[in-house]
């Protein structure tokens, strides 16, 4: 289910988060040759060749080309990932919080010169052979990323994004503007006046508390620099933002000459899209881009400010502000600033002084460290969060001091030899990332962006390899002592609290300006904007398939059926343990996946056991202090989780709880993994308080952010869970009734400390059995029976009783639920299985390309362009079918949409050609035929054959799709029908929100 939901979340345009994976990478095979043509000094298209190199750890030979009249760059990455990626980014620095580069983000892919379509862009990502298709606008740059399996469909994708990135509507046509960015709405005469806008849902919904505090912490570090503007957009600043703003901001950035052009993967035709490239920026002259700051006023001296975030009367308030804590590094040259970077990571981790220190001070605060290089100078940066106005000073004395006593003690050696080892796994395992060319092309550009070095990024891979010889040569002391003291006087502290009953005052602010606005509208002037607000609401779908038919460069016929399969052993032995090994081509290293039985664990310890199994390797052991088992578990289980698991079975239950470890480990290091998983397991000491109730306080902060951001998850959860008594289990023991119950366990522990532990040492000994164990493993033979050695022995080591299963009757949730969060947006759901929707023989393969044509034919046209909302997400998997609106403006106007798609399916399909739909199966397609790595692959192996569904059905699907058929299409409207007349509703969103519907809507509200 993830899996599906991610993927519609892809096709949405991503802001925001800046997610460098700083990840040092190699690929399995070895890259060709670098092809003759691109020999230094060479002149292809229009380019000069400027250098050939290798980017070892991508396996990738690279060559650097500079476009002789414009002088824009090109950076070509070529190894064996037919995964192949295309990527133009641009630097777009910031001057206020109205979010211009992010609307301009947004209308870039409205329509072009050449396509003028502003459906196309959406069109193209349901309609053909991509594997990705997005934007995104950060600090300093938007990016423009896209990939496919197909070099040929690669190329029509990079014709169609540099002609939107030069060529764009937005120019001539205002109405793009207003869709995007912000316009004026009224149903009638009499009702509210409203503003909607994609770009304005869009940032509603990601407001947050901790991300407003960054802007507000590098706006006091950096004052009168482009730092600290919010690139996504204030939603109390959009509707400041005009048309003729956003035209000039294109005009002044989006040039040839502040440009980064990556192409990576395994490209046979290098020049066909320099041809292309140099069609797109030869009508442009060479131009020099100046992005120094010249309004920026440094601090001097140290400055400390708090700052408020406007929340909803009634939001819980305690420990729940933000604190900075910046230090500017004034003149820290290039080297120091390597060992920063190196340094903060070290003060970061979880074994360090600095994290222990502060469990011990204020229990409630979380802290991580980054070095920040965007801004003028270099700085680096202290963010706690947890916190209290008046924890302030108690934090700033805890930093100075374990600075010192870093700088004093070093970091140990265990803690160096867990770094190498995670980074040798991380080289070792670096094929197996999903989405690896678009990753490393936005990568290198951000790096690129902000240091105008096209190497900057693999420059900053390279000093991972200092983390030793910094220790040994004194740097780290040398860089804490200069800049992370008390004698820098350039220190900003801010503090962002939240304001509970501001976001009420905005909201009846805005609508007295709303009604001001109105009341001073003409009766024409109001006529005009209801007949502009119908027309919107009921406007015709736009007609692109000629469009989209010209960018299609591959055909349904010869899509091959093949997928990568494995060869596995599945061996239940007489004492009842099952051994699963998969077979994987890689050398001496494994994935395991170990199943240990929890039928035992009575109904009212569910939650104590989630707790359990959520504190295990954040406390000491019998043999281990805190700080040991944390740098333990990077050494010797990478990748590694344990949780709790429930398999479907055939008794009358119906499901059995498990209790789930896997992780990846070298065949050397095997042995110790199964030892150190033992001693986490087992021999876990639950007696210091403090550290216990700093984890919990983190585990509920955690959980609260999620439900502001992702409360969709927990909705679809909530969902499934009606209809799968397993997967309830797994949403009660883990969701929001886990949530609940946190602070009761919070309680005790302050109240009674012996009686939490002897809570935790009751499921330790519960759980304390090797009865009924699945061992599953992939790798290759040698590591098979390396993994066999090491399990038996971890098994040698459990007793072997007889496990009575016990019983559970779980409260399950409402079918129409009513969510209350945090949030000026809505998210409106429907749900149902297969079964609810008379769907014979459930999932099939066609269903993908259903909903991707009624994603891309009504509900994106119709949620998102008329109504205002970000996106939605529909989809289906072997449990069922779901539509999510996500960022939504609306409640009802929404559910009253998803009720007409039955009949709109049908009225679609009587004009939808087979070229059209061959166009949805193939974007279907392409999901299934991605690879997803040796060891990955694999590990879903095991976990189908756990589950026991066939592990190579996709290509059963694969083959159902491609038999989709247009006259089949008719057949799925009483399909939609019966998933909206016989599914579950919910709706998450602010309790004046859920008010708008009629009462009884909802049969149960609750509030995480
Ligand atoms: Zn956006």
């Amino acid at each position: 289910m993830n899996k599906r939901l991610l993927r519609s979340l892809l096709s949405l345009m991503v802001c925001m988060a800046m997610l460098l994976s700083l990840t040092p990478a190699a690929l399995a095979e070895s890259a060709d040759a670098p092809s003759t043509e691109m020999a230094v000094g060479a002149v292809i298209h229009g380019f000069e060749v400027v250098e050939n190199g290798e980017f070892a750890l991508l396996n990738a030979k690279t060559t650097v080309l500079r476009h002789q009249k414009t002088g824009a760059t090109v950076f070509f990455l070529i190894n064996e990932d037919t995964n192949r990626a295309f990527d133009i980014s641009f630097v777009t620095p910031l001057s206020d919080d109205k979010g211009i580069p992010h609307v301009f983000e947004h209308s870039t892919l409205d329509g072009s010169k050449k396509y003028p379509s502003a459906s196309l862009f959406f069109n193209l990502i349901y309609q053909t052979y991509n594997t990705y298709m997005n934007a995104a606008t950060y600090q300093v740059m938007t990016t423009y990323p896209v990939a496919s399996l197909s070099e040929a469909q690669l190329l029509k994708y990079a014709d169609f994004y540099l002609d939107s990135c030069f060529n764009p509507m937005i120019y001539e046509d205002e109405s793009l503007f207003r869709s995007e960015a912000w316009r004026y709405s009224l149903e009638s005469a009499d009702s509210p006046l409203t503003i909607s806008g994609t770009v304005y849902s869009e940032m509603q919904g990601a407001a947050s508390l901790e991300t407003s505090a960054s802007y507000n912490a590098m706006k006091a570090a950096f004052p009168g620099s482009h730092m600290g503007y919010n690139q996504g957009g204030e939603p109390t600043e959009i509707p400041s933002m005009t048309w003729q703003e956003v035209k000039d901001y294109h005009t002044a950035y989006y040039h040839p000459s502040n440009s980064l052009t990556t192409v990576y993967g395994a490209i046979e035709d290098p020049a066909a899209f320099l041809a292309l490239l140099d069609e797109a920026f030869s009508p442009y002259e060479a131009k020099a881009f100046d992005f120094s700051t010249p309004d920026y006023t440094p601090v001097t001296s140290p400055v400390e400010k708090v700052c408020q975030y406007p929340v909803y009367e009634g939001t819980e308030t305690e420990n729940a502000a933000v604190t900075y804590i910046t230090f500017i590094c004034e003149n820290a040259t290039e080297e120091e600033q390597n060992v920063l970077d190196l340094l903060t990571m070290l003060l970061s981790d979880s074994s360090s002084a600095l994290v222990s220190n502060l469990v011990d001070v204020l229990p409630n605060a979380d802290i991580s460290v980054y070095l920040e290089t965007d801004g003028p100078e270099p700085a680096v940066v202290f963010v706690a969060t947890g916190m209290n106005e008046g924890d302030v000073q108690t934090l700033r004395e805890c930093i100075y001091a374990s600075v010192l006593e870093f700088a004093e003690n070093g970091v140990s050696q265990d803690i160096l030899d867990a770094i190498a080892s995670s980074l040798t796994m991380e080289t070792a395992l670096m094929s197996e990332e999903s989405d690896l060319g678009v990753n490393m092309a936005q990568n290198i550009a951000y790096c690129w962006a902000t240091t105008g070095d096209v190497h900057a990024y693999e420059k900053s891979i390279a000093n991972m390899d200092n983390f030793e010889k910094y220790q040994t040569e004194g740097k780290y002391a040398e860089v804490a002592k200069k800049y992370l003291t008390e004698d820098n006087q350039r220190v900003i502290t801010v503090t962002t609290v939240p304001a509970p009953g501001q976001q009420e005052a905005i909201e009846a602010d805005l609508a007295a300006k709303l009604a001001e606005t109105k009341a001073a509208m003409s009766a024409e002037e109001i006529d005009q904007l209801v007949a502009d607000t119908a027309a919107l609401a009921s406007g015709s779908m736009e007609d692109a398939s000629e469009l989209v038919a010209q960018l299609q460069a591959v055909t349904v016929d010869n899509l091959p059926e093949e997928i990568r399969t494995y060869d596995y052993t599945d061996v239940t032995d007489a004492s009842g343990i099952r051994r699963i090994d998969v077979a994987a081509d890689v050398d001496g290293i494994g994935q395991t996946y170990i199943l240990l039985d929890a039928a035992a664990i009575p109904q009212e310890d569910i939650h104590w056991l989630n707790l359990y199994l959520n504190l295990i390797g954040s406390l000491g052991t019998t043999e281990h202090s805190s700080a040991d088992v944390y740098a333990l578990q990077s050494r010797y289980l990478y990748d590694g989780a344990v949780k709790l698991a429930v398999l479907n079975t055939d008794d009358a239950q119906g499901f059995r709880p498990y209790i789930r470890a896997s992780w990846k480990a070298t065949d050397a290091d095997m042995a110790a993994s199964y030892a150190l998983l033992n001693e986490l397991l087992f021999e876990s000491e639950f007696t210091d308080t403090a550290l216990i109730a700093s984890n919990i306080a983190l585990f509920r902060q955690t959980m609260k952010q999620s439900y502001e951001q992702e409360i969709y998850m927990t909705q679809l959860y909530r969902a499934v869970s009606q209809s799968d008594v397993g997967f309830n289990l797994y949403t009660y023991a883990t969701g929001v009734d886990y949530y609940h119950f946190l602070s009761d366990a919070q309680a005790l522990l302050e109240s009674d400390p012996e009686a939490f532990a002897a809570k935790m040492k009751r499921i330790q000994a519960l759980l304390h059995n090797g009865a009924n164990a699945v061992i599953g493993f992939a790798g290759n033979a040698a590591s098979i029976e390396n993994n066999r050695a090491a399990a038996d022995s971890f098994l040698a080591s459990l007793p072997m009783a007889e496990v009575a299963p016990q019983t559970y009757d779980l409260p399950v949730p409402a079918s129409a639920e009513g969510i209350v969060i945090n949030s000026t947006v809505n998210f409106n759901l429907v749900y149902a299985t297969f079964e609810q929707m008379g769907v014979e023989g459930g999932y099939s393969g066609a269903m993908d390309a259903m909903c991707s044509l009624v994603s891309d034919g009504l509900l994106y046209p119709l949620l998102r362009d008329q109504y205002g909302a970000y996106g939605v997400f529909h989809g289906a998997d072997e449990d069922g079918m779901y539509i999510i609106s996500y960022r939504d403006p609306n409640v009802a106007q929404t559910f009253t949409v998803y009720n007409y798609v039955p009949m709109l399916l049908q009225q679609l399909q009587m004009s939808l050609d087979q070229e059209t739909l061959d166009g949805y199966i193939l974007s279907s397609y392409s999901y299934y035929a991605l690879s997803s790595g040796e060891l990955t692959g694999a590990l879903s192996v095991i976990t189908d054959v756990v589950n026991g569904d066939d592990p190579f059905r996709r290509l059963q699907w694969m083959h159902e799709l491609k038999q989709l058929k247009v006259e089949d299409i008719m057949a799925f409207a009483p399909m939609y029908q019966a998933l909206l007349d016989n599914g579950c509703m919910s709706t998450a969103g602010s309790q004046s929100a859920l008010n708008t519907m009629p009462a009884g809507t909802y049969e149960n509200i609750i509030k995480p």
